[in-house]
């Protein structure tokens, strides 16, 4: 009940109403177009027919969606969506989902939870899935895992970057215990930059506030995305309102924020108290709590901060990783259904449609009698030396957290909203410099909830994804969804409408490309 998904604020998009207007084939086209065409368009389909099942079955199970006045479940607008279909509890999405599936849980007999186990690497043999390894945090004991099947659920990569929305264990390790085991991560250049982070910490102010018809201001009080996307305006998908923010502060109409930071404005007060508190009381909350600022007065600084990874482990259609018996779901993965660009909304949705493929997937592989085999004993006591030897007991000279934060202040600074091919190489040198550097250093030797141990192994998953991301965004030479290199600021389709797919190696990252899955919508000229 700690993970991120708690803090989902603004909705989970799905077609609830074709008697109103909306229909699977328009939210199958803007999740296209959104991710600037580089999704799976066979996934998309799957992904959208799925969703509104999943909507239903939550209701069935208790989640307390927001009602309209004629009793139906209410939906909200959101950027990149032609029709109002992100489902909402309030501005607490996520929470009550959260509680909702966790209660439900709890009634079945057959699920064991193993609370504050902290996974350190997979056990495959001849690229069978055979288990985990863990450190169980309340005892410090070292733990295998032996299972018939697996799925890797562990969330996003946002703490790579300090100014980001994400909770602080969105540390990537995942997307590291995957390549480690010889997975490959698929689109790591393309990461997301929520246009409403709170200035000067990141904090998410929701898209909702600008579903519900927040403005985006200048420094001139002036609604600058009618020149960027003059049909969507603030509605615009993420990538597009965010270059038009820092392009409006790059171009000297940006407002000074708290501690100097250039930025731009939310303007809530003409929604009046009475919709701000039925609609948005976090935000209210929130902006109160962090900044003195009362959205029924006052504008909010805002800027773009790290919020999501399209990018992931490369998975097929039905969530199966490269291994047999292992399947990847949620942010971790990378199916790919947000391509170079997610529509909001459509994270929360693609987590409830693949936990239940994947879980099927896995447990349809179960009963058809698979089993990996017995645990090989040097895989494991390698693993152990790893986490126990090399750092419990690490020489490390260096304080880790100092690490962790110059690689966030590079990433930060080169690895932006906009790239350029000489702040990549930049930051990738200096990236590559931090992982030598000698950062094994637990000061704390504690057995028992030793957080500085799984700090440590943490920055081990943060530096090895974010010299991925450093390749990849490298490698594309194109500008496309989030992806917005200044040298090279066109799509380039004829060369670069493909998957980049990165690999392990002893040195650099290896990268390949794989098709995108076309079935019916060519790519057209992307305008809102
Ligand atoms: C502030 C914010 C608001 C958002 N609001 C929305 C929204 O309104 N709608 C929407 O669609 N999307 C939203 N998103 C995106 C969405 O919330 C996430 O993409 C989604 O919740 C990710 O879910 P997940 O299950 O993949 O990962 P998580 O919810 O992050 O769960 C991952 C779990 O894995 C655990 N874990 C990690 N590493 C290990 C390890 N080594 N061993 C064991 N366990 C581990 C974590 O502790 C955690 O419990 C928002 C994102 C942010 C940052």
């Amino acid at each position: 009940m700690r993970s991120h998904s708690v803090a989902a604020e603004g909705g989970t998009a799905a077609v609830l109403y074709p008697d109103e207007g909306d229909s699977i084939e328009s939210h199958i086209w803007d999740t296209i177009k959104g991710s600037d065409f580089l999704a799976d368009q066979d996934a998309v389909e799957l992904f959208v027919k799925s969703a509104p099942e999943e909507i239903r079955l939550l209701e069935r199970w208790g989640m307390p969606w927001s009602r309209r006045a004629d009793g139906r479940i209410a939906q909200r607008p959101f950027g990149g969506h032609e029709f109002p279909r992100a489902t909402f509890a309030s501005d607490r999405v996520g929470f009550h989902e959260m509680q909702t599936l966790y209660g439900i849980l709890q009634s079945c007999r057959n699920v064991e939870f193993h609370h504050e186990w902290f996974a350190t690497s997979i056990l495959h043999r001849h690229g069978i899935f055979q288990g985990i390894t863990a450190v169980e945090l309340k005892t410090g004991n070292f733990v295998l895992v032996r299972a018939k099947a697996g799925i890797i659920a562990t969330g996003g990569a946002g703490r790579v970057y300090g100014f980001t929305t994400y909770g602080y264990h969105s540390t990537a390790d995942g997307h590291y215990l995957a390549y480690r085991a010889g997975l490959a991560l698929k689109d790591m250049e393309f990461i997301q930059f929520h246009p409403t982070g709170l200035v000067p910490r990141g904090i998410l102010v929701t898209e909702a506030s600008r579903g519900e018809g927040g403005f985006l201001v200048n420094k001139d009080g002036e609604r600058f995305m009618k020149r960027y996307a003059p049909s969507k305006m603030e509605l615009a998908p993420r990538d597009v309102v965010s270059r038009s923010e820092i392009s409006e502060i790059n171009e000297g109409r940006g407002i000074e924020g708290p501690d100097r930071i250039d930025c731009v404005g939310l303007d809530l007060r003409h929604l009046g108290k009475e919709k701000i508190l039925e609609r948005l009381p976090q935000i209210r909350e929130m902006t109160m709590k962090f900044l003195g600022i009362d959205p029924v007065d006052e504008i909010i600084p805002v800027e773009p901060a790290a919020h999501y990874a399209m990018g992931g482990i490369h998975t097929d259609i039905s969530g199966a990783t490269e291994i047999r018996g292992l399947w990847a779901a949620g942010e971790t993965a990378s199916v790919s259904v947000h391509g170079a660009n997610r529509l909001g909304a459509n994270s929360t949705s693609l987590c409830l449609v693949y936990g239940r493929i994947a879980g099927k997937e896995a447990t349809d592989y179960v009963n058809d009698g698979h089993d990996g085999g017995e645990l090989s004993k040097a895989q494991a006591l390698s693993e152990e030396s790893r986490v126990y030897d090399d750092t419990l007991h690490g020489s490390g000279s260096e304080n880790p957290y100092e690490i962790r934060d110059r690689l966030q202040r590079i990433m930060d600074k080169h690895a932006y909203v906009f790239r350029t091919s000489e702040g990549l190489k930049t930051a990738l040198r200096e990236v590559r410099q931090l992982k030598e550097e000698a950062y094994r250093r637990v000061t704390d030797k504690a057995k028992e909830y030793n957080t500085n141990l799984e700090h440590v192994l943490e920055l081990d998953s943060l530096l090895e994804t974010a010299e991925v991301m450093l390749v990849s965004a490298l490698a594309r030479q194109e500008s496309r969804g989030a992806h917005a290199r200044l040298d090279y600021p066109k799509r380039d389709d004829a060369n670069w409408l493909k998957h980049t797919v990165a690999r392990k190696t002893a040195d650099l990252p290896s990268i390949d490309y794989v098709p995108v899955k076309i079935t019916k919508y060519l790519p057209t000229e992307r305008r809102y």
